[in-house]
């Protein structure tokens, strides 16, 4: 160290506390980064590599960035999944001795990330903290620039650990070092960069100074932790007060509906399963919302389906009214989008950030608010009325950013300019100083001019000699000798002064750093007053955000005749006329055929589904999810009219072939599924499977497929959707007396097989592979001999079901119970395999996908 001249000791002291992060060293105007850093982002930034003495032998590698275009390099390091700690020079330079003191004064990580962006609208940008031990775990999650912080814990389960990441999708993570893992196996489901930082610093006081004690007690002891262990973090990071975090948001995971992330996946609930986008997704449908806090919330509303019947109703009541009652719904929308971003306005003047047009946002969106509330107050629907009730105008806030800040302030708010007159009257007074100065100076130019009867001359001002009077050298003879002191001699002219111009120089200048000083602290007194009421602007925005999809759900319902479903705590799920709703939505050509489902406690609840590709099978059975999950976030349904019983958790598993996954044994995948499938879900969940054990041999595939069903059938009692092109499967229908057959129709007409995509009663007759081939034009003898093999298989197939001791009729047949399941004993086929998966450790298992 020694060795180092003192500017690198001193840097080399600061990068000790931020080994994990670019330093970036700030040197006058610059910031600089050396030795490693300096190497690793003139890679990432693409920026010249340079090297200075730093008292070694050895060049010590630089490369720096103006201060000034800082933010856009931040960002793209940001992106790249990398921290930036920034250090400033706390001291003055030009009158501190010696070296200034220099402090890292932010670490921006990508889960801090205020603003830029890296911060979608219309997106949550979560940080997670994951805590816990064999029995609890808890996650606290947290949004910095909206301020939104959550926590819950559960009993330890990696499969819900997977499951809650997959709707957070944060872009950084901290907590136990061995939870860390666990999500870090399942490699980033998000497809960006995503950071890892094991921490196990506490602060409970933080916390506690910061929501107070009630709060803090009312946490249990987990959760403290896992919230005390964010804050601390957040608070090394951020090395600032907080005041966007407001609240703790508590809450059960037992209250929404359990989806786990291949499911959300393959329903499509957010994004594409191909392109990832969110065009093409449910979200992307359903999303009319006006604002952006609205569309935040309307995907965490997709995110978590509601369990509880009296809510969803609630939600209901106001999507019909808004529904049938198109003006009510436009007065909405009008007052909504000229609604600037509540929550991140309000995290910015938290964060201490926000600049004058910031403030102006704010009050402009604030403006709006009373006849939001008014209409919501004027409609029909109960829950309108109770939020317009608890809605607080914040007009008292309104105005006084009214007050304070002019129509159109600058960016800057260390520059002056964005205070209104009348505001202040010491400020008044020195812009009135500072404006008759510069009158008097125009005054004295004109006088001049007169007196000397120079037309030419003028007077200037730069930074470095003030006001000075010039006069172009042609003009010099003209000026009486001795009339004004010389100061400066430029090429064609002579720049003078008078002590009578230098006195009034000094008022106007000494009038404007104070005015600046000034407009500064009056600006940051009012954003420190706006920042007390935090609280209520986050409440505000929570409000505006509920009643933007509200009018969001009720205008998609409305523009695509969507109804609204009945909710029931019983069993029976029956949808006439529904239909796929983003399908339909996208489809060019043709009508979307609407198809009836009916799954009943008492009839039939599983349904075989048979048919060829491209019936529709697989179409009409993530129609039946999807009205569910319609109907369970409180929004209308593609549908004539349905009945829709709450379910708990909608499992979805498609066929190997179909899996994106590759290189994986996505059997082995299918069947580690099927297994989580077994033990969680209850009778109250949906179980949708596409062409179950298509990953094997087909006598193998078959005999799992059935005795899967059966399981079904038997033990969990729930709904079930199951397509399968082994059409041997449709005995089952005598076997099992709640299992019904079903197909889609295809038409035959002489070349042609034309798809109805009609779901009809009866399992489907024949097999479409070797007809299609047939069309396809392949030879005769190829066709021939393939009908022949299929003849052999499927004899031979019958054979070994039947040899397995799970075809049987149900006279015969043992039904399976919960306490004995070894029948599916899907670990002993795993075995065979050759591949070790205890079955006792999800975390393995769940590491296999994604
Ligand atoms: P399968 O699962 O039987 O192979 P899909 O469900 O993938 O068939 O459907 C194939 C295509 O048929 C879909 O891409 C869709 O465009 C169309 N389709 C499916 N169901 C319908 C329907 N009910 N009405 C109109 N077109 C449909």
């Amino acid at each position: 160290m020694a060795q180092y001249t003192p500017m690198i000791q001193q840097y080399l002291q600061v990068k000790a506390e931020a080994q994990d992060a670019f330093l970036f060293f700030r040197l006058g105007d610059f910031y600089e980064m050396f030795f490693d850093d300096a190497i690793n982002a003139a890679r990432e930034l693409e920026i010249t590599l340079t090297a200075r003495n730093g008292g070694t032998e050895d060049k010590i590698p630089m490369c720096g960035v103006p201060y000034h275009s800082a933010d856009n390099y931040i960002q793209r390091l940001i992106e790249k999944g990398y921290k930036v700690a920034i250090c400033e020079q706390m001291e003055d330079p030009t009158v501190t001795k010696g070296m200034v003191r220099r402090e890292i004064v932010r670490v921006i990580t990508p889960g801090t990330v205020m603003e830029g962006k890296t911060l979608g609208d219309k997106s949550n940008n979560y940080m997670v903290c994951l805590t816990g031990n064999a029995n609890t775990l808890a996650l606290a999650a947290c949004d910095l620039s909206t301020g939104e912080l959550y926590v819950t814990s559960v009993p330890y389960s990696a499969e819900w650990l997977k499951d809650e990441i997959g709707i957070y999708e944060p872009s950084e993570f901290v907590g136990d070092a061995a939870l860390l893992d666990v999500v870090a196996a399942q490699s980033s489901p998000i497809g960006r960069p995503v950071v890892y930082t094991p921490w196990v610093k506490s602060k409970g006081d933080l916390v506690r100074q910061q929501f107070g004690e009630a709060v803090w007690a009312r946490l249990e002891p987990e959760r403290q932790e896992c919230i005390a262990r964010l804050f601390s973090y957040l608070s090394e990071t951020q090395k600032r007060s907080l005041g966007q975090l407001t609240q703790i948001s508590t809450y059960e995971p037992e209250h929404y509906m359990i989806l786990d992330p291949f499911t959300r996946r393959n329903l499509e609930l957010v994004e594409t399963v191909r392109e990832r986008s969110k065009k093409g997704s449910l979200l992307w449908l359903l999303d009319r919302t006006e604002t952006s806090m609205g569309a935040r919330m309307l995907r965490r509303w997709v995110d978590k389906p509601l369990l509880q019947k009296g809510k969803i109703n609630e939600r209901l009541e106001a999507v019909d009214t808004l529904y049938n009652q198109f003006i009510l719904r436009e007065d909405l929308r009008a007052e909504l989008k000229d609604i600037y971003d509540l929550e991140r306005l309000v995290g910015r003047i938290a964060f201490g950030n926000a600049n004058g047009r910031d403030l102006n946002a704010l009050k402009q969106s604030l403006y709006k608010i009373p006849r939001l509330r008014q209409h919501c107050a004027d409609s029909s629907s109960a829950t309108l009325q109770q939020i317009a009730q608890v809605m607080d105008n914040c007009e008292d806030l309104r105005d006084i950013i009214g007050q304070a800040i002019v129509d159109e302030p600058p960016v800057s708010v260390r520059d002056g300019g964005l205070i209104r007159a009348g505001y202040h009257e010491r400020l008044d007074e020195l812009r009135e100083a500072s404006v008759n100065g510069k009158q008097w100076i125009a005054e004295l130019e004109a006088r001049e001019r007169e007196a000397t009867g120079i037309r030419s001359l003028k007077i200037g001002y730069n930074k470095v000699f003030g006001y000075y009077i010039e006069i172009t050298k042609s003009n010099l003879a003209a000026l009486p000798e001795g009339r004004y002191e010389r100061k400066q001699t430029l090429a064609n002219a002579e720049r003078y002064i008078t002590p009578e111009l230098k006195e009034k120089e000094t008022l106007i200048l000494e009038a404007q750093d104070k005015m600046v000083d000034i407009e500064y602290a009056l600006f940051t007194e009012l954003r420190d007053k706006l920042n007390l009421e935090i609280a209520r602007l986050q409440k505000l925005a929570e409000q505006v955000a509920e009643i933007d999809v509200y009018q969001s759900f009720a205008a998609i319902s409305a523009e695509r005749s969507f109804v609204k479903p009945t909710i029931t705590d019983g069993y029976n799920l029956v949808v006439e006329q529904g239909r796929h709703p983003v399908v339909e939505a996208v489809m060019r050509d043709g009508a979307f055929i609407a198809n009836q489902t009916a799954m009943k406690k008492d009839e039939a609840r599983i349904l075989l589904i048979t048919g060829p590709n491209m019936a529709g099978k697989s179409t009409y059975m993530r129609q039946v999810a999807l009205i569910s999950i319609l109907a369970q976030i409180g929004c209308f349904v593609p549908a004539g009219q349905a009945e829709v019983p709450i379910m708990d958790r909608i499992f979805t598993r498609i066929g190997a072939a179909d899996d994106l996954i590759g290189g994986q044994s996505t059997f082995m995948v299918e069947m580690a599924d099927i297994q989580v499938m077994t033990e969680k879900a209850t009778p109250r969940s949906l179980i949708i499977i596409d062409e179950l054990g298509r990953g094997t041999s087909t006598s193998e595939g078959m005999a799992i497929a059935q005795s899967v069903i059966e399981y079904v059938h038997d033990v969990i009692g729930c709904k079930a959707l199951v397509s399968t092109h082994f059409h041997e499967l449709a005995h089952l229908e005598e076997s099992l007396d709640k299992l019904a057959n079903y197909s889609m129709a295809v038409q035959e007409s002489g070349d042609k097989v034309n798809f109805l995509r009609k779901l009809i009663a009866g399992a489907a007759s024949s097999s479409y592979g070797i007809y299609c081939a047939r069309l396809a034009g392949l030879p005769d003898s190829i066709i021939e001999r393939a009908n022949g093999l299929l003849h052999g298989f499927e004899h031979a197939a019958a054979q070994v079901a039947v040899g397995s001791e799970t075809v049987v009729k149900l006279s015969e047949r043992e039904v399976f119970s919960r306490e004995d399941t070894s029948r599916i004993d899907t670990s002993s086929i795993i075995r065979e395999e050759n591949v070790s998966l205890e079955p006792n450790e999800p975390i393995e298992r769940s590491n296999q996908r994604t």
